[in-house]
């Protein structure tokens, strides 16, 4: 480093020890060594007492516009635990020059595999049958329990970016019969099998066509709330949906009255609005939804790789040289 004068960091939640460690040679520490995530004002708090020249946070921290104003000019960089961005207001950042780091691919094995868990779960209606352990044996009726098939089903697939198209990978061992996909613009395929397999459609199109739909998109402004009233009117009423990306993306009111008015069959979701869903929230009380509290990227392997680029990110940037994944502030 070339400055004498340590950089501060405020890493807003618990991180593995070795990374820690890592950070605290080169970094003066703000850390939050507690599981109890901080509320805005704690956060607000501690950056006006401690105006910090990096934070480490992940995308259940807001960096909003009000944040960045009460840092101020101190603040050099950000480094996000996340391949999302949507937490950052990215705009202002760029207003401010401010770099972001990120951590795209590493997480999307991770949750690739997760959305198949979810899929799977949702339609053989997994969290049912668990619970209804010890009263099986009370029904004769043959179709007690009974789920969605994958077997020559059409999956659409929101977003084919790197998660959308890893889940696609992991459908075609189950046989299903096509994937429809929807985006801002055509891929381009190397082999004739994919060609056939992956097919490009109108929103619509895929709503009306597709037994599985599987939200793997940003949430941006054009991306919030697309599954909404209208939406659900337009797809079979038997179909599962499943949302790995972002709450954001789904009119959560809309989503309970399609699912309980017969719109559509099941709803899997690992991302909600707010998280945690409050206890009582009333997608909770439905058989038909099932929700996992945003587990997407949780395997040891992938949350190591996303803290190791996070920590080379933040002293790539503080040593001058070029981040190993920086977001292309432009493009957003
Ligand atoms: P990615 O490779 O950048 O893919 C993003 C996708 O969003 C692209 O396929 C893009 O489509 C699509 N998109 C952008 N605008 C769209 C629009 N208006 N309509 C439809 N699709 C649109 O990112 P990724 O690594 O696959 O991650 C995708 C998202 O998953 C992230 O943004 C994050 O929010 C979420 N995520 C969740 C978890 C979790 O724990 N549940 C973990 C990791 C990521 P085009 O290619 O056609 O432009």
């Amino acid at each position: 480093m070339a400055s004498t004068i340590r950089p501060r960091l405020f890493i807003t939640q618990q991180m593995p020890s070795q990374f820690i460690h890592a950070l605290e040679r080169v970094f003066e520490l703000d850390y939050q060594d507690t599981p109890t995530p901080l509320s805005p004002e704690q956060i607000l708090f501690r950056i006006r007492a401690h105006p910090p020249d990096a934070i480490l946070f992940t995308s259940k921290i807001k960096i909003d516009k009000e944040l960045l104003s009460v840092v101020g000019d101190k603040l050099k960089m950000l480094a996000t635990f996340s391949v999302g961005y949507d937490h950052i207001d990215v705009k202002e950042c760029q207003k401010r020059g401010i770099p972001i780091g990120y951590t795209p691919g590493v997480l999307t094995d991770a949750t690739a595999d997760l959305a198949m868990a979810l899929l799977l779960a949702t339609a053989r209606r997994i969290t049912q049958a668990v619970r209804a352990n010890g009263e099986w044996g009370t029904s004769c009726d043959v179709m007690w329990m009974c789920g969605k098939p994958l077997t020559n089903a059409t999956v659409g697939i929101v977003g084919l970016g790197l998660i959308g198209l890893a889940i696609a990978r992991r459908l075609q061992p189950f046989s299903i019969q096509r994937a429809l996909y929807s985006g801002t613009r055509e891929k381009y395929f190397d082999s004739n099998a994919d060609k056939t397999f992956f097919k490009y459609v109108p929103f619509t199109e895929l709503l009306g066509e597709s037994d599985f739909v599987i939200i793997a998109c940003e949430l941006n402004e054009h991306t919030k709330n697309m599954f909404n009233k209208n939406a659900f009117e337009q797809m079979k009423n038997d179909a599962i949906l499943i949302n790995i990306a972002r709450g954001g993306i789904i009119d959560q009111d809309a989503l309970y009255d399609a699912l309980t008015n017969g719109f559509i069959g099941a709803a899997g979701l690992d991302v909600t609005v707010p998280e945690p869903l409050p206890k009582e929230h009333r997608l909770l009380t439905l058989e038909n939804c099932t929700i996992f509290p945003h587990i997407g990227s949780a395997d040891v392997s992938a949350r190591h790789q996303m803290a190791q680029i996070c920590v080379d990110n933040l002293f790539n940037f503080f040593s001058g040289k070029p981040m190993v994944h920086q977001l292309k502030l432009g493009d957003a």
